[in-house]
């Protein structure tokens, strides 16, 4: 076991420190015992949002980890590790720090937590579906070691203010239907000049028009899409301010409008409200590469945390030693080649 388990993690409720023993690791001044089960540190949500956060939970485990219907990941792995891969390394290249500390928020069961890593970040794992994380542990990295995958409501992130130095966080916020608070946590833990890295479909204009006419398609539980606009200007309320702005395709698995002009020693603005304007006509994944400006003048005050129970985490690891999983990593390996 690593000498020091507990990095950078702190109590999610009161973020005052922890000890590790006997299986779990415990806060004294909240009473509080954060039980490990294979692997993972399992934390919890906000009290008053019991009935909504198991349903997200049975509902992502569902999709996220039945073996059965691997076919449909396999064909959205490919377009989706590349993108990853593509924002890793401009990440690496923004922040240009060895070793800077990464959380990847809403991680599920992808590679991006092994990607950061072999990027040079010491990367921590955080997701609220137990099943999802630890479906996710077959990607191995000497830097993901235990204490690095939490399960935890990522809206209550056990890391303290200012202790981040990007995070990464893709296709998880149309799962939040108030957003702002959620931004609100990411300025808290990101350091001043911190990098944030959104990824994430937005709907267009044919999709909203379903949506007002009742005619949407998407009964996935959950599920709260916006306009990529509305992201923005809560972003811009949290102290972000964007510095690169494109769009990623993924039929045709690459990014359209990445301007080479855009970054954060070019000392300029991204022209992005044409490209995302784009978005809003032609549809599209949008990202965001933003920088936090300032600490919000007040955080809220941290909740009463319940506990996700560590008997929701049905997967053994006979899950991780299964054939099929095997695909992803040469799916992994041919997008590191650029195939
Ligand atoms: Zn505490």
């Amino acid at each position: 076991m690593d000498s020091d388990p507990l990095g950078l993690v702190k109590c999610q409720q009161c973020l005052g420190d922890l000890r590790y023993g006997d299986g779990a690791f415990a806060c004294d001044k909240c009473s509080l015992r954060y039980p490990v089960r294979q692997n993972l540190i399992f934390m919890g949500y906000d009290r008053k949002e019991q009935e909504h956060i198991n349903k997200i939970i049975l509902t992502e485990s569902a999709h996220q980890t039945n073996l059965d219907e691997i076919d449909k990941h396999y064909d959205f792995a490919q377009p989706s590790f590349k993108l990853s891969l593509i924002l890793a390394n401009m990440a690496k290249n923004d922040i240009e720090s060895d070793g800077a500390v990464a959380l990847d928020v809403g991680c599920a069961g992808g590679p991006t937590g092994k990607i950061l890593s072999e990027s040079g970040f010491n990367t921590y794992r955080c997701e609220l579906d137990p099943n999802s994380l630890f479906s996710g542990l077959h990607w191995k990295h000497k830097n993901l070691q235990f204490g690095k995958h939490i399960v935890c409501d990522t809206q209550w992130l056990p890391f303290p203010n200012e202790s981040a130095d990007l995070v990464f966080c893709k296709e998880l916020v149309h799962h939040i239907a108030d957003f702002a608070p959620f931004f609100r946590e990411v300025n808290r833990v990101l350091k001043n000049n911190g990098v944030f890295i959104l990824a994430e479909p937005s709907i267009n204009y044919r999709d909203r028009l379903a949506q007002i006419l009742g005619l949407s398609q998407d009964k996935h539980y959950g599920h709260h899409y916006q306009v990529n606009s509305a992201y923005l200007k809560s972003l811009k309320e949290s102290s972000f301010q964007l510095y690169r702005y494109f769009i990623y395709d993924y039929q045709l698995k690459r990014p359209l409008f990445l301007n080479a002009d855009e970054g954060p020693k070019k000392n300029r603005l991204p022209h992005s409200s044409l490209k995302m304007k784009f978005q809003r006509a032609f549809g599209g994944s949008n990202v965001f590469f933003l920088r936090k400006t300032a600490n919000l003048r007040q955080y809220p005050k941290r909740p009463q945390i319940e506990l996700i129970n560590s008997k929701c985490l049905l997967l053994t690891d006979d899950y991780l030693e299964d054939e099929r999983l095997k695909k992803f990593h040469q799916i992994l390996h041919q997008a590191a080649q650029g195939k």
